[in-house]
């Protein structure tokens, strides 16, 4: 039988999680499901500078809401605990020691200032930069020296010769002639340890089976699999996915828009819809796009995993919005939607209560157009506000149009039962005694009444809003003074 499938995600909290990450965790949950593996999390938080506890708790939080709960880690514990790196560093000792009893480190004490100019030039001659080795020659004595004078070092691994075989899940072979790759460090100068070291000492001692990780990893994996060897433990198995692009083919940044999954979720993305867009890029379900995580993880593969960039599209994530928003049950759409139309001022909760089956209707005419619940204040402003905001063209329209508005006026004032049916009636009728039809019958009467140049029909909107608010709307423009 063959060993059980152990995957991790191991986020640096940073920062807020971005569409990248939780792919990545997604991609990585699905393969253990898929296996009925472990999924493990691991915080990756040595650089103190830059990791905090809040953004450890908000990603916790976020991959909570998201539903990608994970096995072992911090919060559910388990028997490779401490999950966090901040709480390994008498491990991250132990194996430094190894490597310094095999005389594989050395103490680097080149200043940021060297190594920028060593940088510079090599770059200026077209050649990749790396770490010549100036230190790797000091003999013990010089070191102790330069430790008396109060000098900081950092600690670096020496790269032997030859070449390294990443073999890749995804992107089959890849080969790094070690000679790229320069004498790299283990420790900072504080003594703490660097993300390549402490990733292999916990990837193997936690015992991960597959590395599934962002393509940006590619080339730290050779360093990883020099430690591996260093240390005398069997690496794991790779996949690199490849990173999300932006519809212009750049890398994913802010510049397309919101990058961080926070984001989605205070917009009011359905979890489900948000994780079936993302593990849509890069991977192609045989089985159609819609696809709840249970069927995901049934038809997940790293087999099926692209090598191409994913584009991150918008329109498309909104799109799969749209299409799990349309499986609610109207009166659990309806309470979600609320908080939205809370904050932007035009519905409370109170409101609700007393006019809760009118709120549903309201709610019921928009609903094909939400991909998410903030889209609810958008669409449906206009039955809530009468403060509606006209380009000049539209006003332009509608006062042009005042004989056509003066005659909905009157044959809508008639109307006893302000029904959906009466209220259409009544518009063809006066159509008819008009002599228009179609868009030039509709077009100002919709202007008019939501400011809008689409929208639910109008015989399911002026019900809603009521005969007053209707005739109101409408007198706004056949008034002597119509605004501007
Ligand atoms: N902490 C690393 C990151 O967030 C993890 C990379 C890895 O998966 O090895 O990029």
């Amino acid at each position: 039988m063959s060993e059980m499938v152990r995957v991790r995600f191991a986020p640096s909290p940073t920062g807020s999680l971005h569409l990248g990450n939780v792919r990545t965790a997604l991609y990585n949950w699905l393969y253990a499901r898929h296996t009925r593996g472990v999924f493990l999390l691991r915080v990756e938080d040595t650089d103190k500078e830059r990791s905090s506890e809040a953004h450890c708790e908000e990603l916790m939080d976020i991959l909570a809401w998201l539903g990608l709960k994970w096995d072992e880690g911090p919060r559910v514990g388990g028997p490779y605990a401490p999950y966090k790196q901040s709480e390994r560093t008498a491990v991250y000792g132990e194996h430094l020691a190894r490597l310094k009893a095999q005389k594989l480190v050395y103490p680097c004490y080149c200043s940021e200032e060297e190594l920028e100019l060593e940088r510079k030039r090599q770059l200026g001659r077209g050649h990749m930069p790396k770490y010549g080795g100036k230190c790797r020659k000091l003999a013990p004595e010089e070191c102790r020296q330069l430790d008396d004078a109060g000098r900081t070092s950092v600690l670096r691994f020496i790269v032997p010769s030859g070449e390294i075989m990443v073999q890749d899940e995804v992107r089959g072979e890849v080969l790094f002639p070690s000679d790229q790759i320069g004498d790299f460090v283990l420790t900072r100068s504080d003594g703490s340890p660097t993300y390549n070291f402490t990733v292999v000492v916990d990837d193997a001692l936690m015992k991960v089976t597959h590395v599934i990780r962002g393509e940006d990893h590619l080339s730290n994996t050779p360093k990883q699999i020099l430690l591996y060897q260093a240390l005398g433990y069997a690496p794991p198995k790779w996949a690199h996915l490849s990173i999300i692009k932006g519809p212009d083919g750049q890398k994913l940044s802010k510049r397309h828009g919101e990058t961080s999954v926070e984001s989605y979720k205070s917009k009011g993305y359905l979890p489900e819809a948000f994780l079936n867009y993302l593990a849509l890029l890069g991977w192609a379900p045989k089985s159609g796009e819609i696809l709840s995580l249970d069927q995901m993880a049934a038809e997940f593969d790293l087999t099926h995993v692209g090598k191409s960039g994913a584009i991150f599209d918008p329109v498309k994530l909104h799109w799969m919005g749209t299409q799990y928003v349309a499986r609610m049950p109207l009166d659990e759409l309806t309470r979600a939607v609320l908080p939205y139309l809370e904050d932007a001022r035009l519905f409370n909760r109170e409101q609700a209560r007393a006019r809760f089956d009118w709120l549903k209707q309201v709610v019921e005419t928009v609903r094909t157009n939400l991909g998410c619940f903030s889209d609810i204040a958008k669409e449906t402003f206009y039955f809530f506000s009468d403060e509606l905001h006209f380009e000049p063209a539209q006003s332009e329209e509608m006062l042009n149009q005042k004989p056509l508005l003066e005659a909905y006026q009157k044959g809508l004032a008639s109307l006893e039962d302000f029904s959906g049916d009466n209220f259409l009636k009544a518009v063809k009728e006066v159509g008819k005694q008009m002599g228009v039809k179609g868009k030039a019958l509709y077009h100002p009467l919709r202007l008019a009444l939501t400011g809008r140049e689409d929208g639910p029909e109008l015989v399911k909107i002026a019900p809603l809003l009521g005969k007053s608010k209707v005739l109101d709307r409408i007198a706004l423009w056949t008034v002597e003074q119509a605004p501007k």
